[in-house]
């Protein structure tokens, strides 16, 4: 099932099982429900896009009933609804999806850490099947423990001039073809491109194993974003909503109705910047992490690769407290 290239095949197989899994009622989702907004400033900056749907907020609302238990969904909610699998991933549906053709990418094993097999299997579902495919970790807007990515479609009704269109990215690093490229607004991050999958699984296992910052992930086509966060998840004024790297990049999957409504271009585009990183002695040690790994990258090649760890103890209990954004 692995291989290079666009596989059509493939996508079509995952948007009809994701279809039948909504036909059983497995799959929560009603397009009658789903409103849509774009903001576009028109002077040059990007476009953000606005999702809501009403389904899914009497979801979240459940779940922050729902009595606090140790279980994890990721280890135990998903039987019988696999779609198939990539490599070391399950293909699981968003049960509760915000937008049609959301899905989830997750070991069998209650993994914690971002193993650079899982990595090359989640960077390879998107070259195979042109989905997006990120990953929010704990500390950056996630709500699991269990390692989790997520992909999803391109939805028909958002903005064409994505954030990875208008990104000015400046090169700092390059080895082994693979080149890291600097980026500072409207949020800092870091822009690899890689000529493989592989190559992209190594360095971002590193770097997320040795930055002191929690990274948000996105994978799209050669490119990948890394995004540090600080210690803000929930912007001022954004209620429980914690911003992963979906709302990073510009689209914001808004928890409410009011927040959908009246949002404006400068209220979302200030809460943005308050999940950035700043501080440009902070910057400057991410940059050098990033440079030295991906120097070091030749270095490593011809070594055994590390066999992923064990997957760690369960950590401490803790209640999903949103559904997957
Ligand atoms: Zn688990």
């Amino acid at each position: 099932m692995k291989g290079k290239g666009r596989d059509g095949g493939k996508v079509q197989e995952l948007l009809l099982g994701w279809e039948r899994l909504r036909e059983r009622g497995d799959v929560h989702y009603d397009d009658a429900l789903l409103r849509t907004r774009s903001l576009d400033p028109r002077d040059g900056r990007q476009a953000f896009f606005l999702v809501y749907n009403s389904g899914r907020r009497r979801y979240i609302e459940a779940v922050a009933k729902r009595k606090e238990t140790a279980t994890c969904p990721f280890c135990s909610a998903f039987e019988g609804l696999e779609l198939g699998a990539h490599g070391s991933l399950r293909v699981l549906p968003n049960t509760f999806p915000c937008l049609p053709y959301q899905f989830v990418l997750s070991p069998a094993e209650h993994v914690t850490t971002l193993e650079a097999m899982y990595l090359e299997d989640a960077v390879s579902f998107s070259g195979e099947t042109g989905m997006e495919v990120y990953c929010n970790g704990r500390g950056a807007g996630g709500a699991y423990a269990h390692l989790v990515f997520q992909a999803s479609a391109r939805h028909p009704r958002a903005p064409r001039q994505d954030f990875l269109a208008k990104l000015q990215a400046v090169p700092f690093a390059e080895g082994g073809g693979v080149t890291a490229a600097r980026f500072g607004s409207p949020v800092f991050g870091v822009k690899l491109t890689a000529p493989s999958a592989e190559q992209t699984a190594a360095l971002v296992s590193r770097i997320a194993k040795e930055s002191a910052w929690p990274v948000n992930l996105l994978f799209s086509h050669h490119d990948t974003l890394l995004i540090p966060r600080n210690e803000v998840e929930i912007p001022d004024g954004f209620g429980a909503w914690r911003f992963g790297v979906l709302e990073a990049v510009g689209k914001f999957i808004c928890q409410d109705e009011e927040t959908f409504e009246r949002a404006t271009y400068d209220v979302l585009h200030k809460a943005r910047q308050e999940i950035s990183h700043e501080d440009a002695a902070g910057q400057d040690g991410f940059i050098e992490l990033v440079a030295r790994a991906v120097s070091g990258l030749g270095a490593d090649r011809g070594s055994a690769p590390s066999a992923p760890s064990a997957p760690s103890a369960p950590s401490a209990p803790s209640a999903p407290k949103e559904v997957l954004s």
